[in-house]
């Protein structure tokens, strides 16, 4: 009896480490948090709040559109980011009303990753774009200067880990959120960075281009020719 049990068990723990892609360490399959190549905050770690609701997103996306926070300014210690993230979270659902922080997630200077809506939830981070994208959010403001390499080398192992977790499209195409809404996100110096990232796509430029994006629902982009003559505000983040 023993020994049937002793099979058994050994060929689940064969078949679990098995099922796992390679980004798993395979060490902690009862664990729901991926191994992952870099530091990794959950959502119980920085203190985050309950959403008030969700929706799905569905995956693989096929596009990942990159954000900087604007405020808070970067941070580099793990008290400092947790702090960073709350408080987008408190501004995003008590200042807009959202369900959550609008985020997938976001990225500090020191490289490390922090949980925001997590790879299958629907975002609120770029108005007509977010059931179709992972937002990445890069903590501070970088229209002059560049994220330090440490948090530029995180963002994209973070992108490369949803590509092989399945949740982000291997053609997945890259883009700066003031590509898809009138915004100066993610800051001009940021922007010239992505545009040298593996992936990056010039389309769309601008709103505009968006009524040609054949990933968006039909009835959305007729919705879009409708409102097209209505003016946006230029947001920061
Ligand atoms: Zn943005």
């Amino acid at each position: 009896m023993f020994n049937i049990l002793s099979i058994g068990l050994f060929v689940t723990i064969i078949m679990n480490v098995k099922a796992y892609p390679s980004i798993f360490s395979g060490e902690s399959v009862e664990n729901e948090v991926p191994s992952y190549d870099f530091p990794f905050v959950s959502r119980s770690q920085w203190s985050a709040r309950q959403p008030n609701q969700t929706l799905p997103l569905k995956t693989p996306v096929p596009y990942v559109v990159i954000h900087h926070s604007y405020i808070p300014a970067a941070c580099h210690t793990r008290e400092t980011c947790c702090k960073a993230m709350r408080s987008m979270q408190n501004f995003h659902m008590d200042g807009h009303q959202w369900w959550d922080i609008g985020y997938h997630f976001g990225v500090s200077s020191d490289g490390t990753v922090y949980e925001g809506r997590g790879w299958s939830t629907l975002g609120a981070h770029a108005l007509h774009f977010n059931s179709v994208s992972i937002g990445i959010c890069l903590i501070g403001d970088w229209r002059v200067s560049l994220p330090p390499a440490d948090q530029i080398k995180a963002t994209k192992s973070l992108i490369a880990a949803g590509v092989e977790l399945g949740y982000i499209s291997p053609q997945y195409k890259l883009v700066g959120h003031r590509q898809v809404r009138a915004t100066e996100c993610p800051g001009d110096a940021l922007y010239e960075n992505i545009k040298t990232w593996t992936h990056y796509s010039a389309f769309p430029s601008s709103v505009k281009d968006l009524i040609h994006v054949k990933e968006l629902p039909e009835s959305f982009r007729e919705e879009l020719i409708r409102n097209r003559t209505k003016s946006e505000s230029l947001p920061l983040a």
